[in-house]
């Protein structure tokens, strides 16, 4: 076991009551969910960030605005580390990639400790943190403190200028980007161009900011728009 050096502590989320834990749909009670590309960690629930696509407008969930947590960092890794599909150095994991952002300044501790917790017991497996949010040179000196998770840190962008789908400023994603790419040392970082729409963001000027981007990465992903009709408000 490698123990990483302390990380930088602020107050916990409040944890949900049960009752308001009972509230939500089952998808978003249970911190661990299977997926083909392995397993999803998500013990902290709300966003304010209001991108319309938002996958919790399935879950009747995008007016939490607040984030809120489920259980512990511990009790969250537990269930982890005991679901029936994990394998300890191989599964892949993903963690707060369905409720909330991984780096919003109250989340960020738990994406932190989260990190650590995992890494203390020697595991070995690869670790996905998907942020649309600021990342700053002091977050990357945790990220790299890590010694044995194999951790990836994808800074989604989009560039839509709608902001009805997109309210956040796309330059705060490139500027994260940036900013990783130049720190890393022991994670990599990957630009995540999506949601592509088309006449939102696929001209041939949107390849192009793409590609320049693309050199503040150490590698590219494009997906489409997962669009259902609850999206469509
Ligand atoms: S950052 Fe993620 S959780 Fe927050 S509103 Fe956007 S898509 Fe939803």
């Amino acid at each position: 076991m490698t123990r990483t050096r302390a990380l930088p502590q602020r107050r916990p989320l409040p944890l949900l009551t049960t009752g308001q834990i009972g509230e939500l749909q089952a998808d978003l009670a249970d911190p661990v969910e299977y997926r083909k590309s392995g397993l999803s960690l998500n013990h902290v629930v709300g966003c304010p960030l209001e991108c319309g696509y938002c996958v919790r407008h399935l879950y009747e969930n995008f007016a939490m605005k607040t984030p809120r947590a489920l259980m512990s960092d511990e009790a969250a890794v537990n269930a982890l580390l005991t679901h029936r599909y994990f394998r300890p150095h191989v599964t892949p994991l993903q963690l707060f990639n369905k409720a909330t952002d991984p780096m919003l300044p109250v989340v960020k501790q738990h994406t932190f400790n989260t990190l650590r917790l995992l890494d203390e017991r020697g595991l070995t497996n690869h670790v996905l943190v998907i942020t649309r949010w600021r990342v700053d040179e002091g977050d990357c000196a945790v990220f790299n403190t890590f010694r044995n998770i194999k951790l990836t840190v994808l800074v989604t962008h989009s560039n839509i200028q709608h902001p009805g789908i997109e309210p956040v400023d796309s330059q705060i994603a490139a500027d994260s980007l940036r900013t990783l790419y130049a720190n890393a040392q022991s994670y990599r970082t990957i630009l995540y161009w999506r949601p592509i729409v088309p006449g939102l963001n696929d001209s041939d000027a949107d390849m192009a900011y793409a590609r320049d981007l693309a050199e503040h990465a150490h590698a590219t992903v494009y997906t489409g728009l997962f669009f259902r009709e609850e999206m469509a408000a």
